[in-house]
């Protein structure tokens, strides 16, 4: 399979290139030049099946042909070591719970997995420097990325997350492991972590010297895996006799997540409808309403993995759809919520359903809630993130001392290191060429 870049300028590349690379040369996001589809009857014998066998089908539609098939097996046992339930809330309204991996949140299962298949190609390339991957973190992408490649040899990861806009539990996740991690404290935006990892990877000098690679969702191996979980929430409401009419909402930021879930639709996986859901930061919600797209800076929410003012993978969409607004805003459609709102959604479900939502899966139900769901349609809401890692905001809101699970537990016994940097990009170049 060849990958072509979203700007067209850039010659296509294979998988590997991609991987190592992540963003083309003209700056553009790769996307697969077709998208395989999963058949029918398959897809209908995925009830049967463990998440495992389930995302090992969907892997090999994807990769099977440009890499050893049993490696790419070995890869997806490896990174799905944890289930991703679907639990029953209220009415037709489920919670795909994504959290039950190391770091609890979702980006687990992509970070992980593009770990190991750097991993796998660096060695099989034989490449005779190290990989160096750079990574801006709005507080939960920097824990997955660095837990995901702790200690895999070959590769050094650089974290840059925004100073004082993370909360502590997410800090201590990336700023405490050691090895072949680094956490940059940036003072700034996440917006401005993004932008000096982009700057970073189209300066001459800094690629003639170093290998340089995006471990964010523009990374085909990081955004694409989290398909295996659409395929998996299908299977678990197909066998409960729930799946005829699926509407799937994804709380979304920088907008990797549904991009896979629209890869999945287009697989052949029968979605019936896409919400993505927003906090403030809505300019996503501005284009499926009015067709013009006005990236700005981001501002802060209870949802922080959510503020984001660009969303890199928006790129990725237009180019699913032929850049049809008609077409996205058919199939996708949005909300958005303040953080008042959210914190009412926290409220009410815990105290009527006793289901703890964290910030970003509260954008997500409360988004199921206003859309009207048909009494023969089934909703679906991706729960982002376990309640703990957002402990302070959940307590406050709540009213409650939510227990913090062991594995949480264990990174905050570490010692937090970190190197301070400002904004402008000399000064991280210059640390970088050090
Ligand atoms: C990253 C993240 C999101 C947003 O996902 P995108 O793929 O960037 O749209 C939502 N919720 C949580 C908890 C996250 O960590």
């Amino acid at each position: 399979m060849k990958y072509y870049s979203t700007n067209r300028q850039s010659p296509p590349a294979d998988l590997e290139e991609v991987v190592i690379k992540s963003l083309a040369g003209d700056k553009g996001l790769y996307m697969p030049e077709y998208i395989p589809s999963v058949d029918k009857n398959v897809i209908a014998a995925m009830k049967d099946k463990s998440f495992r066998e389930i995302a090992d089908i969907v892997a090999h539609a994807f990769f099977g042909k440009d890499m050893d098939p049993q490696a790419l097996s070995d890869i997806v046992n490896d990174t799905l070591s944890f289930e991703t339930p679907v639990v029953h809330v209220n009415d037709n309204i489920y919670s795909l719970e994504l959290y039950h991996g190391p770091t609890l949140a979702f980006k687990d299962v992509g970070a992980r997995f593009m770990a190991r298949l750097s991993s796998y190609f660096i060695l099989r390339k034989g490449l005779d420097r190290e990989v160096n991957v750079l990574v801006a973190t709005s507080g939960d992408t920097g824990g997955a990325v660095a837990n995901g490649f702790l200690g895999v040899p070959g590769i050094n990861v650089f974290v840059l997350y925004p100073k004082g806009k993370v909360s502590a539990i997410q800090e201590c996740q990336f700023t405490t492991l050691g090895k072949n991690i680094t956490a940059l404290e940036i003072d700034g935006t996440f917006d401005d972590c993004q932008a000096l990892v982009k700057a970073a990877f189209v300066d001459d000098d800094l690629n003639r010297q170093m290998q340089l690679t995006s471990a964010n969702s523009i990374n085909v191996a990081r955004f694409l895996p989290q398909s295996f979980y659409y395929f998996n929430a299908y299977a678990q409401l197909d066998k409960a006799g729930k799946a005829d009419k699926l509407i799937v909402c994804v709380p979304s930021g920088n907008f990797g997540n549904i991009t896979a879930g629209l890869f999945a639709y287009k697989m052949g996986l029968p979605i019936k409808h896409f919400i993505a859901a927003n906090n403030r930061n809505d300019v996503f919600f501005e284009y499926l309403k009015t067709g013009k797209y006005n990236p700005r800076p981001s501002v802060e929410t209870y949802a922080n993995a959510m503020d984001v003012g660009n969303p890199s993978n928006f790129a990725r969409i237009l180019d699913l759809f032929g850049n049809s607004h008609e077409q996205i805003a058919a199939l996708i459609s949005g909300y958005r919520y303040t953080n008042e709102q959210i914190a009412d959604t926290m409220r009410d479900v815990f105290n009527a359903h006793k289901y703890l939502l964290d910030p970003h899966g509260a954008c997500g139900y409360q988004a199921l809630t206003d859309f009207r769901l048909k009494p023969e349609e089934t909703g679906v809401f991706l729960e982002t993130a376990h309640p703990a890692k957002f402990k302070e905001t959940v307590d406050m809101i709540l009213n409650t001392d939510t227990a913090i699970p062991a594995k949480l537990q264990e990174f905050m016994k570490g010692e937090k290191k970190s190197i301070a940097l400002g904004k402008d990009f000399e000064g991280f170049k210059a640390f970088l060429m050090k």
